[in-house]
């Protein structure tokens, strides 16, 4: 059952390839067993246990201070010196440069986690921390890991129950409760508000006809103002790119359309070979250019032939296409970046071709509005596809740094808005939720029978290390908080937690500190893998490496 592992400790970057495992050990001869035992450090049982814990702690230790609204940044310095500021743990753990290979498992699941729901990356690593040293306290007291493990996950799935019957189906304000508090601790506050309110209108637009599969972030264009107060960011419905037609002369198309997507361009044809001509007699030159003419409008009417009513073309359109699309009536754009055609492809469910002469009537898409208008000295265009409206954020900001911060937050903002789609349940947030789950998990262990009992008892304890770590942050005394808090739920209900903005315990619904349920969820049960993955080794085997040899990388022996 147990997993155990070969490691190479001086490499820097990579984890060392696993070399053998315990399961082909059998098959090993006596010799091999002594050479690859003479090849590494080894820890087993209790020591590989305490030696794995103090590396998840140390980990959670790095982003402890960062939890909540009150958490403080980070900077992170790379090799070349340049400078992060941050208080996302997650941007935090994947930066830094660690080589423990357990704490590298607690930082894969905090990446798993802010990949599944967006949030909650700093509590996974907390909580997984916490539920490791409580497994080593029971351990060392001779309960044995596969006990600990069952009540672990016992715990977790009463936990997940738990969860659900606290938790509020959100109505749209609490939707933007739930991604304002997401946002705690990042940006200032009116960047925060305005993002939510953003935030969930592009998910619940996104969310339309979508069948309520979670909407994909990735389909929001983002296009920089710079001048503005980021307060002042907005969304618009329709894909905006800064471009304008071709021709002044072209029309363009307020009651929709059919667009035909270039991936490519229109113009004269080079030459292949490398050759040279001279030209006696200008009526060469002149066939020559009727040629080229010809070919061109050749491609330019197998394009009209598809009916299509506005082109976008990745690459150049130069003159003399432009005069031909121009005479067919079709509004042109060019050098629109991939990208962008991605999107407006995704908008208009057209598909992109990349030879003219072979457009068919198959690949335009449809769209119900093509507008342009000016605004900061530049002239944009607007498109609202028939498929989905798609959207655009326009970021301001003051500066090119803070754009990029708000259009970061706005990104996380969205992610949460998004996810909330599918599930639009809230819990409580500040700590609520942990001491909720916490006070029901002591009552209903206390019903289950053998010393599982025990790791449910040291699950419910560890939950607590959230509300612990919240009230600390906050320069509040964590025990004081957690006693208090606990005495006030049991008389007020599972809704009351610490509203670290007026420093006082609230019901979190009403000063609007919620947390999507998925995010909860997810947290609690990934804490739960890590920690049972991390407790079933019992054995670390670290391969020390010949200096003199070079590291070959990656190859996996058996
Ligand atoms: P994570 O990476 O785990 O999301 P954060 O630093 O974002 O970590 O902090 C999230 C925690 O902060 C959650 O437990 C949330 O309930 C809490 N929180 C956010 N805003 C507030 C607030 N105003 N009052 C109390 N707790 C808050
Ligand atoms: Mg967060």
């Amino acid at each position: 059952m147990n997993a155990c592992y070969v490691q190479a400790r001086t490499r820097e970057k990579n984890p060392a390839p696993l070399r053998r495992t315990c399961g082909s050990a059998e098959r090993m001869t006596r010799q091999e067993h002594e050479t690859l035992l003479s090849d590494t450090e080894r820890s087993q049982g209790m020591t590989a246990l305490r030696n794995n814990v103090v590396a998840a702690q140390a980990l959670a230790d790095a982003v402890r201070s960062t939890l909540g609204p009150s958490g403080l940044d980070k900077m992170l310095v790379d090799g070349e010196g340049a400078s992060t500021v941050t208080n996302d743990g997650v941007t935090v753990l994947e930066t830094a440069k660690v080589e423990h290979p357990t704490a590298r498992m607690l930082i894969a699941q905090s990446s798993a986690q802010d990949d599944r729901a967006g949030d909650g990356t700093t509590s996974t690593v907390l909580l997984t921390a916490e539920l490791l040293q409580n497994a080593l306290d029971l351990a060392e007291i001779g309960i044995h890991p596969a006990i600990i493990e069952s009540g672990y996950r016992m715990a977790a799935a009463e936990a997940a129950n738990h969860l659900l019957s606290i938790s509020r189906d959100a109505s749209k304000s609490m939707l933007e409760d739930a991604v304002l508090t997401s946002l705690a601790g990042k940006s200032d506050e009116g960047v925060r508000s305005r993002l939510s309110v953003l935030a969930v209108e592009a998910a619940t637009g996104l969310s339309d006809g979508n069948d309520g599969r979670s909407p994909d972030e990735s389909t929001i264009k983002r296009i920089h103002e710079l001048g503005r107060p980021s307060e002042a960011s907005k969304l618009v419905a329709g894909l905006v790119l800064a471009k304008q037609k071709v021709s002044p002369d072209m029309p363009l198309h307020p009651d929709g359309g059919k667009v035909l997507l270039l991936d490519g361009g229109i113009s004269r044809r080079k030459p292949n070979l490398d050759a040279s001509f001279t030209i006696r007699d200008p009526s060469m030159l002149e066939a020559l250019q009727q040629q080229e003419a010809a070919d061109v409008k050749a491609r330019v009417d197998a394009i009209a032939a598809t009916g299509c009513s506005v082109l976008f073309a990745r690459d150049g359109l130069d003159d003399m296409a432009i005069a031909a699309l121009d005479s067919a009536g079709i509004t042109a754009y060019r050098r629109v970046e991939k990208p962008d055609l991605d999107l407006i492809a995704m908008t208009t469910g057209a598909t992109l071709i990349h030879e003219p002469s072979l457009a068919s009537a198959e690949d335009l898409g449809l769209f119900e509005s093509l507008t342009e208008s000016k605004w900061a000295e530049v002239n944009h265009l607007m498109l609202k596809g028939s498929k989905a409206h798609g959207y655009t954020l326009i970021v301001r900001g003051t500066s090119k740094v803070r754009i990029e911060e708000v259009e970061r937050c706005f990104t996380d903002a969205v992610n949460v808005a998004c996810n909330m789609v599918t599930d639009s349940r809230v819990v409580p947030g500040g700590g609520a939720t942990q001491v909720s789950l916490s006070r029901h998990l002591r009552a209903w262990g206390a019903t289950v029978a053998g010393r599982e009992q025990l790791a449910i008892e040291a699950f419910a304890a560890a939950l607590e290390t959230i509300p612990m770590t919240l009230a600390t942050n906050a320069g509040m005394s964590a025990l004081d908080e957690l006693i208090s808090l606990t005495a006030t739920q049991h008389e007020q209900g599972d809704w009351i937690g610490l509203d670290l903005v007026s420093k006082r315990q609230a019901d979190m619904a009403e000063v609007g500190v919620v947390e999507p349920v998925g995010v909860a969820r997810n947290a609690i049960l990934g804490a739960t893998e890590a920690a049972v993955s991390v407790l079933r080794i019992d054995d670390v085997l670290w391969a020390s490496q010949d200096p003199s040899q070079p590291d070959l990388g990656g190859e996996v022996e058996d």
